[in-house]
């Protein structure tokens, strides 16, 4: 089976890993450290705050600005349900914002016609979060834009995004957010088994972020509302978790970051090729914003389904039948169980419904062999056409 995502490992990376293993140190400590401040030196951000996983890194920077009871996210239809789900957990309330039919993130045009809208009837969201879908940067200097003229706080869902450039400098350098999260899933660019990071400019936001990595607990005399009775003496400040990465975990992230610009440079390379298998069948190819330079975590094409004779299903089924493992990004979030029982209906965001009934995530990765995907490229001419 061809899957449709891979990690890539290799003996640099166990070696790395190994040599944690006989440290002195196994949970957080100076590999995390080490690895924050490199993914912050390639990013452009000042402050890096590791966890162990994406998912909890979107809570604690939904934490860290405040967001709770009352208070309003906005993010967008196609994405995995990590998104939305951080901001109920801070028992906040969410909404979505359609995508745009060419690139699949959240529009800019829906966006500004739903804040003018929110803004008449005295609704705003707290907290506005763009993902940059399958690696492709969202529109940032219109949704800061418009984020700063309504006074929402912009969260940037940047789990595919590692790598990506937006206008020439890296997503994670935050320049038109409050704050950014990568995740280091196995299916991501580049990978830590399980972990993520939050990325910002503001100290404030990073300070909290890391007092509620750790239990609301803090070390530092200078944060203690009391005098430290002697060493061993730490003060709990506030509700936190344990969202820790372990330095097992960073000595991997750390080992593959050094492998990050030609893991992103061999799926553009890939990107082309399928750009070139695929022409002419009656799929639309992912189409790129010229201002963003994808880190192509996902290649995506939307089968034109009323010219076939099967449905995107069918197509699916014939592809793992001839060992491609296909996947399909996204479920709309909105149409999911739970949040149809918060009010959310089928047909409330018909963007990313129509993209949903035809999309397909092909294999892509950076150890995908040429002979695999010409492969997945000649059976996709035999069914399509
Ligand atoms: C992977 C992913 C997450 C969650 O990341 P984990 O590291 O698996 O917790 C969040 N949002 C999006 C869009 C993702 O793809």
């Amino acid at each position: 089976m061809i899957p449709y995502a891979r990690q890539d490992i290799n003996d640099a990376d166990i070696q790395a890993v190994v040599e944690v293993l006989q440290s002195d140190w196994l949970t957080q400590g100076p590999t995390v450290e080490r690895f924050e401040q490199a993914v912050a030196a390639y990013c452009g951000s000042a402050h890096s705050v590791a966890t162990n996983n994406g998912t909890s890194a979107l809570h604690l920077a939904c934490q860290a600005i405040g967001l709770g009871p009352g208070d309003l996210l906005w993010s967008t239809p196609n994405t995995f349900v990590a998104s939305l789900n951080c901001a109920r957990h801070c028992s906040a309330d969410v909404d979505f914002v359609d995508i745009d039919p060419r690139t699949y993130n959240m529009s800019v045009d829906a966006l500004e016609r739903k804040l003018a809208s929110a803004a008449e009837r005295g609704r705003m969201p707290k907290a506005i979060m763009p993902v940059h879908f399958a690696g492709q940067p969202c529109e940032m200097e219109e949704i800061g834009r418009l984020a700063g003229q309504y006074g929402a706080i912009v969260i940037e869902d940047a789990s595919h995004a590692v790598g990506a450039q937006y206008r020439g400098r890296p997503i994670g350098e935050c320049k038109y957010s409050d704050v950014a999260v990568f995740s280091f899933h196995p299916v991501k660019i580049v990978t830590t088994g399980e972990g993520g990071m939050l990325v910002t400019q503001r100290a404030d936001l990073a300070d909290r972020a890391r007092l509620l990595r750790s239990h609301g607990v803090t070390r530092d005399p200078s944060k203690m509302r009391r005098q430290s009775e002697g060493p061993w003496y730490y003060e709990q400040l506030e509700l936190g978790y344990n969202y820790r990465m372990t330095d097992i975990q960073a000595a991997l992230g750390y080992s593959q970051l050094s492998r990050i610009d030609a893991f992103v440079a061999r799926r553009h390379a890939l990107a082309a090729r399928y750009a070139e298998g695929l022409e002419g069948l009656p799929l639309r190819l992912p189409w790129q914003h010229p201002g963003a330079a994808s880190s192509w975590h996902l290649y995506v094409i939307r089968l034109n389904v009323p010219s076939l004779s099967m449905d995107r299903a069918q197509v699916v089924r014939a592809l793992r039948e001839a060992g491609i493992n296909v996947n399909v990004h996204y479920i709309p979030v909105h149409t999911q169980p739970y949040y149809e029982a918060l009010g959310f209906r089928r047909g409330d965001f018909p963007e990313a419904e129509a993209y949903y009934a035809e999309a397909i995530s092909l294999p892509m990765y950076a150890g995908l062999r040429e002979d695999d995907q010409d492969r997945v490229i000649q059976v996709l001419n035999r069914i399509l056409s």
